[in-house]
């Protein structure tokens, strides 16, 4: 099988950036590293460029893009607005949306990851049914619809097939859910592995499972739903703690909070993401650490929905993984993602540099000082690959080939050196540096632009157009 080197200024590793190194891809794997040394025949020389791993994208809901814009406003007749508010919102576009509309703005979604430098995504999938409430003749037609844009666009894609059951504690499904629920888990499980086996062997594409909260299903669900995923060892996530008024519903139904209802029900454990986690009481975040489960970040949606702050330090200081999505795509900006986790605990705590004190020694760091985007890195996409069930995350010997070069020449990275650039990235780098994005080795953006960015743009905008 042929093999590409490329040539780059900077490439980061898990044990730093360096100068003048080379990556070497053969297949869809890297399967050399190291210094670039003299030009050979055949090499790809990416010029003044930083190599870094594609970034990962945990939580996404792919139709809410097209809220944008929509929920900025105080409603005259919901003067009130918060979370659930905006929920209504989401409801009457989630309604309206056809397969062909998913389609399309899943794409423009997924245009706009990829753009920002992110190679795969963890599509968390709700909406299942026709506008009615009827399955489609294929009950999965929306997921496979989700599916097939990110193969447009070349993301690779964790499909979260999402479990719905009801409205809440002691409230049946409202008719504004229709779409999203299932009568029994056997049948939803049922879905998942069907699902599941008409992508087996599909490269780029896998699928788990997603309880979708602890209000949203009962516990029999939520046992069944941790059974499946440890018989199968696929990846379980599920929305938790993410309002009080969640944590005040699930005490009144299960006399716990939410993290201890999924311990106990057998649905929190290595493989088990809790998306947002920004009201953890009585315990919650010792029990996350004691299950090594995962903490997914949506910063960005967090702070635009009102949710709260996530308590990074003290899961940090736990040890627990945290990766982050983007969740409504309010705002699709990675990087920010990131840096809001540090800097809501520097606003609370009147500090700077809070996360350092987690400092791993990243790259053995031998000065003694602590760097805080050290802390904050492993979150953009080693962490997420994990939470996926993925491998890959770093620029590393027999790692998936998904990897970014950012322009060092760009305004906002001039001036990077080797000992400043993580740190740069993490609390200066936006999406105007990407330039190439490759995934599995395929590049599926060149100089910062998608090939099929008009188009998919162009298809989008005729739906939201329509709303
Ligand atoms: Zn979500």
């Amino acid at each position: 099988m042929q093999s590409t080197r490329y040539r780059a200024a900077l490439v980061l590793t898990p044990a730093g950036a360096h100068r003048d190194w080379a990556l070497t891809v053969q297949g869809d794997r890297i399967t050399a590293l190291g210094p670039a040394g003299a030009a050979v025949p055949g090499d790809v020389d990416l010029g003044d460029v930083a190599l870094i791993p594609g970034l990962v994208d945990a939580h996404s809901h792919a139709f809410q893009r097209a809220l944008r814009g929509r929920t900025q406003h105080l409603d005259a007749a919901r003067p009130d607005a918060d979370f659930w508010t905006w929920r209504e919102a989401m409801y009457r576009v989630a309604l309206r949306l056809d397969p062909d509309e998913v389609e399309a703005l899943a794409r423009l979604t997924f245009l706009e990851l990829v753009e920002a430098g992110v190679t795969a995504v963890g599509e968390f999938h709700y909406l299942h049914h026709q506008p009615d409430g009827r399955p489609y003749a294929d009950p999965n037609e929306l997921a496979h619809r989700v599916i097939r844009a990110a193969q447009a666009v070349g993301l690779r894609i964790a499909l979260l097939r999402v479990l719905y059951h009801r409205g809440g504690y002691q409230r049946p499904a409202g008719d504004a859910q229709r779409r999203f629920v299932e009568s029994d888990v056997d049948t939803a499980l049922a879905r998942v592995e069907a699902l599941a086996a008409a992508w087996a062997g599909t490269r780029g594409v896998s699928v788990g499972l997603a309880p979708h909260s602890v209000r949203a299903v009962p516990g029999e669900w939520l046992a069944a739903a941790g059974a499946h995923a440890r018989a199968t060892g696929r990846v379980l996530h599920v929305h938790a703690c993410e309002q009080p008024a969640e944590l005040a519903e699930c005490r009144a139904e299960h006399g716990a909070e939410p993290v201890a209802v999924l311990e106990s029900l057998g649905a929190l454990g290595p493989r088990t993401t809790l998306v947002h986690a920004t009201w953890l009481e009585d315990g919650a975040a010792g029990r996350i650490a004691a299950a090594d489960a995962l903490v997914c970040a949506c910063a960005t949606t967090e702070r635009d929905l009102g949710d709260g702050f996530l308590p990074a330090d003290d899961l940090l200081g736990r040890g627990v993984r945290l990766c982050r999505g983007s969740d409504s795509h309010v705002r699709i900006d990675p990087w920010e993602d990131l840096r809001i986790i540090e800097y809501h605990e520097r606003l609370q705590r009147v500090r700077r540099n809070v996360l350092a004190a987690h400092h791993p020694r990243w790259g053995g760091a031998a000065d003694g000082d602590r760097h805080t985007a050290a802390v904050l890195w492993p979150i953009a996409a080693q962490h997420g690959a994990q939470a996926l069930g993925l491998a890959g995350g770093a620029l590393a010997v027999g790692a998936p080939a998904d990897f970014v070069s950012l322009d060092l020449s760009e305004p906002t990275l001039a001036g990077a050196q080797a000992d400043t650039l993580l740190a740069e990235l993490v609390f200066s780098a936006d999406a105007r540096a990407v330039r190439d994005v490759f995934v599995g080795g395929r590049r599926v953006v060149t100089g910062g632009r998608h090939p099929q960015r008009a188009a998919i743009v162009a298809a989008a905008r005729r739906v939201m157009a329509a709303l």
